[in-house]
């Protein structure tokens, strides 16, 4: 496989556990299966990630059925893009996997999934412990695939009220088709947010402010609903005319939330010293 910078990349795998030079990482079933598939055998070079900043390399040592093991040799700690959060709806359970792997492509800080009175309408509809491990696998296949350091952070489904209590302080912008441009509100905000992250990048300074958006499900968000995120601080923000699928229109703001930030897409944010 080709890397963004053109560099050949290594088979990439997510490993649950933290991992340093010296140490050996177990991977599971899925990941010693992927590795049969792939043809890799012990002796060859995997890369590693753990979600939470670290791409390792290493020697694959031992693959087993059930198991395979890599000796690490290399660690670098990759800073992370600057924090942009999503709150979705609960809705249609295979579009919410679609936003989660692309949205993890465009590395998205956290996962919350918001029980609007309207995601109740759908069916099947993304919800409970099951599907959150689903969209954990998808989410980890999507760091796999795109070799990113940093996965979102993933929360359980909530109620609205518990949703906003928990969002971030920040910009907050709520997707709403009579809103007001996006791109009128990102040019206002992307140069101060930019400058911290890059004070952040070299300084370690402080934490850049972070842009949260919310979007309703597939009915809509209901108008009390609207008030309360509005309340909240929410701006309604319009991505055009036409009435997008929720995960695009999450998929959407989230891209150009990022390239507003400076965040080049794929550019990699500076490695930061072990
Ligand atoms: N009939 C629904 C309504 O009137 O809101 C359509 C809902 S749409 C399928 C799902 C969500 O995507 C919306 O609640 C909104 O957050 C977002 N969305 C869809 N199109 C949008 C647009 N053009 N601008 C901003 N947000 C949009």
């Amino acid at each position: 496989m080709v890397g963004a910078g053109g560099a050949v990349s290594l088979p990439t795998f997510v490993s649950d556990a933290p991992f340093a030079v010296g140490e050996t990482v177990t991977l599971g079933e899925d990941a010693a299966h992927h590795l049969r598939v792939r043809r890799l055998d012990t002796g060859m070079r995997v890369g590693l990630l753990d979600g939470t900043g670290s791409r390792g390399a290493g020697v694959l040592t031992l693959l087993a059925k059930r198991h395979a093991a890599v000796h690490v040799d290399a660690v670098e700690l990759v800073a992370p893009p600057s924090p942009v959060h999503l709150l979705l709806p609960v809705a249609d359970k295979d579009r919410m996997l679609w936003l989660a792997e692309k949205a993890t492509e465009l590395e998205l800080t956290t996962w919350r999934p918001v029980l609007f009175r309207r995601s109740k309408h759908v069916t099947p509809r993304g919800e409970g412990p099951t599907f959150h491990q689903r969209v954990r696998g998808r989410i980890a296949a999507a760091l796999e695939q795109s070799g990113g350091a940093w996965a979102p952070t993933m929360y359980p489904e909530a109620a609205l009220g518990a949703a906003l209590a928990a969002a971030p302080v920040g910009v907050r912008f709520l997707l709403d088709g009579d809103g007001v441009p996006l791109r009128d509100h990102l040019a206002g905000v992307s140069a101060s947010v930019r400058s911290v992250v890059r004070d952040r990048a070299l300084t370690d300074g402080p934490a850049a402010p972070a842009v949260t958006v919310a979007l309703g499900p597939e009915g809509g968000i209901e108008p009390s609903e609207r008030e309360e995120l509005v309340a909240a601080g929410f701006v309604p923000v319009s991505l055009g005319r036409r009435i997008l699928r929720f995960e695009t229109a999450g998929l959407a703001a989230l891209a150009t939330v990022r390239v507003a930030l400076g965040d080049a897409l794929g550019d990699g944010s500076p490695p930061i010293a072990p």
